[in-house]
């Protein structure tokens, strides 16, 4: 039995709770599917998140070189089962979704490069170069002596770059 708001998994056959959620489609990341911890595990397995990004941007999103700017991000308090990664929160109950939801985090790769480059939507390419050209002079270690945290930035700052200019929106 489970609660009258409880969805079920939506695994054809399996009648347990769907506790865990996944992003519907790539270009649907905020309409989730619901589904028990052994079907989401198969779902995000065939996940090709990274299908469209080449080499070096999935190599910087490994890296979690991105975290400038998001203390609290999900990802760096406990990891997610058997060390799957978690890009969409797949592994949130309901209850973390709220307080998340409620405390505003980024939680999608293009909201946070949004925060990252400190824009909010709705934004035009042009204002991303701009915003973009603008980061790069401020940030750029060149400007800041060389400095280590100054180097983090522009990275972080590429790769936000990278994301809202690869990508068709949240
Ligand atoms: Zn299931």
């Amino acid at each position: 039995m489970h609660a009258p708001d409880q969805k079920n998994c939506e695994h054809p056959g399996c009648d347990l709770a769907g506790e865990f959620r996944a992003p519907r489609s790539r270009q649907q990341l905020r309409d989730y599917v619901w589904f028990c911890l052994d079907h989401v595990r198969a779902y995000n397995a065939r996940w090709n998140y990274y299908a469209d990004m080449d080499e070096d941007a999935v190599e910087e999103d490994r890296r979690g070189t991105a975290y400038w700017h998001r203390p609290t991000w999900p990802l760096n308090g406990g990891r997610p089962p058997q060390g799957i990664r978690d890009p969409f929160g797949f592994f949130e109950t309901e209850e973390d979704e709220k307080v998340r939801q409620n405390s505003e985090l980024p939680d999608s790769p293009y909201t946070q490069a949004l925060a990252i480059m400190e824009l909010t939507p709705p934004v035009t390419p042009d204002a991303i170069k701009r915003r973009y050209k603008e980061l790069v002079k401020q940030h750029h270690p060149d400007a800041n002596g060389g400095d280590k945290q100054a180097e983090e930035r522009l990275k972080a700052i590429n790769q936000a770059y990278a994301t809202l200019t690869q990508s068709n929106g949240p």
